[in-house]
């Protein structure tokens, strides 16, 4: 008989616990807002040395984080709520634009990366690019130099049309290559919260070791989705 009771109690104490865990869940989801921070596909510090564990967490950790809170706030209570991210960025402005641009840029940027990867692409990707520039070579001193060649804070993507066809696209501050109707496949970010701790002022530099990082089975499959 008292097996039985201890045995009872435990379960309402285990349901309790539930209960409760269950709402304290649900109230941080509904903190939280629509859109979530991403969590890093590797470690912290598995892009290293290319980008330091540091840049990692100053970068994801503080910037993603506040462009995901701010956009949550700013969709609070508006039509853009029931919006997906890419169609927020497509009909925002203002501040809402500038952080839900943000946080697609960086939720591409961080994804696209992985420890020990590089190399080049295949696929019909590989075929894409070399159409379009003769050779994978020829695409990276391109996209580099266009890249090198931002004014300020931004972006330089590899972004495709409806139709396949590759181009370079710089884009100032937290735009992103949608507002044009193309897709982002490939971004490098020119702003220097990217880069700074780890290569001051040299943007170039910095861009050269990203290549050694880039998980282009993730950058293929954005290509031919
Ligand atoms: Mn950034």
């Amino acid at each position: 008989m008292k097996i039985i009771k201890i045995k009872t109690l435990s379960i309402i104490f285990g349901l309790l616990i539930a209960i409760s865990t269950n709402l304290i869940a649900q109230k941080n989801t509904e903190k939280a807002g629509k859109f979530e921070l991403i969590t890093l596909p590797y470690s912290s510090d598995a892009l290293e040395p290319v980008i330091s564990k540091t840049t990692i967490e100053l970068h994801h950790g503080k910037h993603l984080r506040g462009y995901v809170n701010n956009l949550n706030k700013a969709i609070s209570g508006t039509d853009f709520e029931n919006l997906d991210l890419e169609e927020i960025v497509k009909k925002s402005n203002g501040g809402m634009f500038n952080n839900a641009g943000q946080t697609l840029n960086h939720n591409l940027y961080f994804t696209q990366f992985a420890p020990k990867s590089g190399g080049s692409p295949s696929g019909k990707l590989a075929d894409a690019i070399n159409s379009k520039w003769g050779s994978f070579e020829a695409f990276k001193e391109d996209f580099t130099k266009q890249g090198a060649g931002l004014f300020g804070s931004g972006w330089v993507w590899l972004a495709k049309d409806a139709n396949d066809n590759l181009s370079i696209q710089l884009e100032a501050n937290g735009s992103n290559p949608v507002v044009k109707g193309l897709k982002p496949i490939l971004g490098f970010d020119l702003w220097e919260h990217a880069y700074y701790l780890d290569y001051q002022n040299k943007r170039v530099d910095h861009m050269n070791e990203l290549w050694n990082i880039i998980n282009w089975k993730v950058v293929e499959n954005r290509f031919v989705k």
